[in-house]
């Protein structure tokens, strides 16, 4: 259950300048409705950021709501392959998935009433609603994925919902397609330093957290932690452990929950599991779907490195909250991730498809723990000023006033 920290909370945290600074933002907006729809309440970033975004916007005087759009699982299936589509790759997107993903919208506006000052949808999975509704207030398309190279037939089929929009909002000025005729802003994501995976616990919590899921720490830890998703490239983080391996006894954790949303990640997970048969028989790699909170935060503050090789990422949350435990992050140079780790200062950067490099970097950082130490402090304070929820809030609280006609 997630807990739900009232504002005050945050004050040790940011700061008393801060937290006053999100106070007269929110005035212009007090008891105004918003709305904010998405696909899935647990699992992703997106489901993660609305858990403490919402009750933030209600504390400080907005009436803010959430709601899920139902489907079923060939729903899902469907707008996974219209996510992986946004994402560049060519996907058959037939007129069979399109009619499910048109009717499940249709559907969930007939039983769905919607009176609020503004909307906020979230990705691609609710995009249609907007055509079921008689419009009454503003509609904001919070887009979490890269749109720059879509599949074409696709985004001209989207563009035609996104159209209707009032403001997109993208994670990167990169991400914005070459001809998004909508006014859009740049929000970058952020974590929520008091939620139970971001704060710190107590060495010997970690530990025995580890110890519950059978994660020895004999050795030095590299871990992603990452939905089983090709984009997130699991298989190349373990070609990169082969290679570590080589020279600094280590082992491999690849920890990913299992979306509702995601009915591709078993199949990647049954693949990884045939590849790495034999370093996973012998322990050294461990393979994890334990869908654990506590465990995402143990294995975030007890690993020596973490990585995010991702060949396509989002903003990459997991990086963040790796950064604000003050663990090492190696990440490709892709996405959100050049926002976080600036190369050599706050970790290190490396390009996807250089498995050599990578594996050179994770070297470096087992073998130097001054560096480590180093990274620690620079990759926290960077998350503390950039990319803490209290920032998004202020983001969407400007957002809001700017969308119902009271800027600040
Ligand atoms: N996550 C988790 N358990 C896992 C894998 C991921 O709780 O086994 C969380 C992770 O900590 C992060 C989010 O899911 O908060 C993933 O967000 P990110 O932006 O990294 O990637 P996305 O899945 O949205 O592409």
């Amino acid at each position: 259950m997630h807990k739900i920290n009232p504002i005050e909370d945050y004050r040790f945290i940011i700061g008393d300048e801060t937290l006053h600074r999100i106070h007269q933002k929110a005035r212009k907006i007090y008891g105004k409705k918003v709305l904010h729809i998405n696909a899935t309440y647990i699992g992703g970033g997106v489901a993660e950021i609305l858990n403490s975004l919402v009750p933030l916007m209600n504390d400080v005087g907005v009436n803010a709501g959430w709601r899920i759009v139902h489907g079923s699982p060939d729903f899902f299936n469907t707008t996974k392959h219209i996510h992986n589509g946004l994402q560049g790759e060519n996907i058959h997107f037939e007129d069979h998935f399109k009619e499910l993903y048109i009717s499940t919208n249709s559907n969930f506006s007939r039983y769905t009433h919607i009176h609020h000052d503004c909307v906020i949808i979230h990705d691609p999975q609710p995009l249609p609603l907007i055509h079921f509704f008689r419009k009454q207030q503003p509609w904001v398309w919070r887009c979490h994925v890269d749109l720059s190279s879509p599949h074409e037939e696709l985004w001209n089929f989207l563009q035609g919902y996104i159209l209707k929009y009032d403001k997109v909002i993208l994670s990167h000025e990169k991400y914005k397609h070459k001809s998004l005729p909508v006014d859009y802003k740049i929000i970058y994501p952020a974590i929520d330093p008091l939620s139970p995976k971001n704060m710190m616990m107590p060495r010997e919590q970690a530990l025995n957290t580890l110890q519950e899921s059978d994660i020895p720490m004999d050795l030095p830890l590299m871990t992603q932690i990452s939905r089983f998703d090709k984009w997130k490239d699991p298989e190349g983080v373990l070609e990169v452990y082969k290679l570590v391996r080589k020279e600094v006894p280590c082992r491999l954790v690849l920890c990913g929950n299992m979306a509702a949303d995601d009915p591709e990640g078993w199949k990647i997970f049954d693949s990884l599991k045939e590849k790495a048969a034999d370093l996973i028989a012998s322990g050294e790699v461990l393979l994890i779907t334990r869908d654990s909170m506590l465990l995402v935060s143990a294995l975030q503050q007890l690993s020596t490195v973490i990585l995010q090789k991702s060949i396509r990422e989002g903003f990459g949350l997991t990086v963040t909250e790796a950064l604000w435990k003050g663990t090492p992050v190696i990440g490709s140079n892709t996405g959100g991730i050049p926002l976080q780790i600036i190369d050599g200062e706050t970790g290190f950067l490396v390009d996807p498809a250089d498995y050599q490099g990578c594996a050179k970097r994770v070297v470096e950082i087992i073998k130097n723990p001054e560096m480590a130490q180093k990274f620690s402090e620079t990759g926290k304070e960077l998350v503390r000023k950039n990319f803490l929820i209290t920032r998004l809030l202020a983001d969407y609280l400007d957002l809001v006033s700017e969308m119902i006609g009271t800027p600040s």
